[in-house]
């Protein structure tokens, strides 16, 4: 079981290819300027069934979609479930991709992290801090958010010289739920959850 937040199931903003992304709902780190704050509370969300998602990730493979990108909320406060959606996705020939708050080392000190880690072939690893915004490409790297974060290669699924890890970023806006989701651009979806939240009444 996985609680989860919303998601896309085809987007060009949240990886390489053509992705699923799903947004788990819960996050404990909270960062300031974090463009999706609505999933902070772990009872907010859906619950959805290991085998509803794969049905959901076969479809969207059948479409054409290369992998699965799993954001958030934060992925490892879910670990069992992320690991086992992971795996699934694995069995399916889809690659995964997982955003986490926290970093690498902090990961590897978790023994609750190590099974979804060997899942994983893209890990973009650390807090956002909005004071160190990542340039947009070709100046800074892609699908990042801010320059302390890192995009781990664990596996040799994807190269780190592949022109599409510099290529300009993409940006989705998505709005589900009665929310403004901004897929892609960290700092822009930070600044206009500011300008939203300024906005007269
Ligand atoms: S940026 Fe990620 S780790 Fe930080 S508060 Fe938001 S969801 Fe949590």
């Amino acid at each position: 079981m996985l609680r989860v937040a919303t998601i896309s199931d085809d987007t060009e903003a949240e990886g390489p290819g053509r992705r699923l992304a799903l947004w788990v709902q819960g996050c404990t780190i909270r960062c300031p300027g974090c463009c999706n704050p609505e999933m902070f509370a772990t009872d907010r969300g859906t619950p959805m069934t290991r085998d509803e998602l794969v049905a959901r990730l076969d479809r969207a493979r059948a479409r054409g979609v290369e992998g699965i990108s799993v954001l958030g909320g934060e992925p490892f406060e879910q670990a069992a479930g992320v690991t086992e959606l992971a795996r699934a996705a694995k069995a399916l020939g889809l690659t995964v991709m997982v955003y986490s708050g926290y970093t690498l080392d902090e990961l590897h000190a978790r023994a609750d992290a190590a099974a979804l880690l060997a899942e994983i072939d893209l890990l973009v690893d650390g807090r956002y801090d909005r004071t160190r915004p990542e340039p947009a490409p070709p100046l800074g790297r892609r699908w990042l958010g801010s320059t302390n974060q890192t995009m781990h290669h664990l596996t040799a699924a994807y190269r780190a010289d592949d022109p599409q890890m510099r290529a300009a970023n993409t940006v989705e806006f998505h709005y589900v739920n009665g929310q403004l989701l901004v897929n892609g651009w960290p700092a822009g979806a930070d600044a206009l959850h500011a300008l939203l939240r300024k906005r007269p009444a």
